[in-house]
């Protein structure tokens, strides 16, 4: 952990940034991401908004430095390889890219090809992260994806053949009518093909989600949270004998391939978000920009009509004069310290005592001390190594020990942070 940041300016150390491509072919029923199907008269317009954003980001905050990069969506890989390359351009100049720095772009089996690939490795992705979910063709149409299981496996060899060497598989369980045969085999398939990075995700029928609705009006049966904890535990043993490092809940990697733009968010460390939806967290200040990609186009315009932009320390008044800017949050003290505790728990690592005192001069056992006893002597939580960590037990039930922690900040008082699940 880092030293607790001054308000308003960011750090030395730099920062990651998060690049939303909110456009999808079709839309997969279980997602409640902000991203669109039927706007690809968009794709041109938005993508010169997008530059101008981060243009103006990087002239606003004084062109600092960028740890990572993560093109997420929504779907990057529809992007054809020169619109990918003109975009990582734009982020270079408007922001000092760190040499070597981790540069992800999420992608769908289905517009994997070799020319595409190439085009991004030449661009600069150095890492992709592809959504599988399934080696089940059943699953896979239920969870309306494009893609066959057989599809998936090319286009991971296609990756390989690239020279992509750092590659990450989203997997999910805890499916409707899924059997923890099913579950398996999709591991093993997974597990075979050797990937550097596993992700695994159990399932959330997200409110306004046809799935959500599906299941309500009985027409899927409702996902078996016994059994999905059943499969969580199969992953965590089979991963673990395949060389997998279970280093975040829903993460497993190689030693050394962990992803360090998802450890910025799991280590409460500062993050740029840009596109419709992003979140960011900079200079003790939360904020969003605005989610409709019509709207964002125009406002990003006006933002670059408003004349040049100078370097400034942020303030939430400032953030409330950007065009494309909503729900500025204000993160105060307390607020980060429960977040950064919340968010240090998903990580195997936990949260260390001592930095969390060098971060914020007080000691975590003694302002959180009735949660944290609590939560050991249900054998959740442990302490080992001068670190705070979740049991295996804590990390099946790990939004129960959040809650706690939720608890104890409203028992101060405060305001309640929001949790990244
Ligand atoms: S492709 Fe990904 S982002 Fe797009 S709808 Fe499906 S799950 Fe959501």
């Amino acid at each position: 952990m880092e030293a607790e940041f001054a308000r308003g300016v960011v750090p030395e150390q730099g920062i990651a940034l998060y690049i939303h491509i909110p456009f999808c072919a079709t839309r997969c029923p279980y997602c409640d991401f902000n991203t669109y199907a039927g706007i690809p008269h968009l794709l041109s317009p938005y993508l010169k908004a997008l530059q101008t954003e981060v243009r103006l980001w990087g002239a606003l905050l004084g062109r600092p430095t960028v740890n990572t990069v993560f093109l997420g969506g929504g779907t990057p890989s529809l992007l054809a390889p020169g619109q990918l390359a003109a975009l990582l351009e734009g982020v270079r100049r408007a922001f000092r890219l760190r040499d070597g720095a981790e540069v992800t772009a999420e992608a769908n089996p289905d517009d994997v090809t070799p020319e595409r690939l190439a085009g991004f490795r030449q661009a600069g992705v150095n890492r992709i992260s592809m959504g599988v979910q399934s080696f089940d063709d059943g699953l896979l149409r239920l969870l309306g994806r494009r893609h066959s299981a057989g599809a998936a496996i090319q286009a991971y060899h296609m990756l390989r053949t690239a020279g992509f060497g750092n590659v990450n598989l989203d997997l999910m369980f805890g499916l409707p009518y899924q059997s923890l045969e099913q579950w398996q085999h999709t591991l093993e398939q997974a597990i075979s093909l050797a990937p550097e990075h596993l992700s695994a995700y159990c399932l959330t029928l997200e409110a306004g989600t046809p799935m959500e609705r599906w299941v309500k009006e009985g027409r899927l049966p409702e996902p078996d949270a016994d059994l999905a904890a059943d499969m969580y535990s199969w992953a965590e043993e089979t991963l673990a004998m395949a060389g997998y490092r279970h280093y975040e809940i829903s993460n497993w990697a190689r030693p050394g391939c962990e992803s360090q733009h998802n450890l910025t968010y799991w280590r409460n460390l500062p993050y740029l978000g840009v596109g419709p939806g992003a979140h960011s967290y900079l200079g003790g200040l939360r904020f969003a920009v605005l989610k409709s990609p019509a709207s964002y186009i125009g406002y990003a315009h006006t933002w670059a009509q408003q004349g040049a932009l100078h370097p400034s320390p942020l303030t939430a008044p400032l953030l409330k004069t950007i065009p494309v800017v909503e729900q500025v949050e204000d993160i105060g003290p307390e607020l980060e310290m429960a977040e950064t505790v919340i968010l240090g728990l998903r990580l195997d690592e936990g949260v260390s005592l001592a930095a969390f005192r060098e971060r914020f001069g007080r000691d975590l056992l003694a302002v959180y001390s009735s949660a944290v006893e609590e939560l050991q002597e249900v054998g959740l939580l442990e302490i080992t190594g001068g670190c705070v960590r979740l049991t295996a037990r804590g990390r099946l039930l790990g939004n129960e020990v959040f809650v706690r922690f939720l608890g104890a900040r409203a028992a101060a008082g405060g305001p309640r942070p929001s949790v990244i699940t």
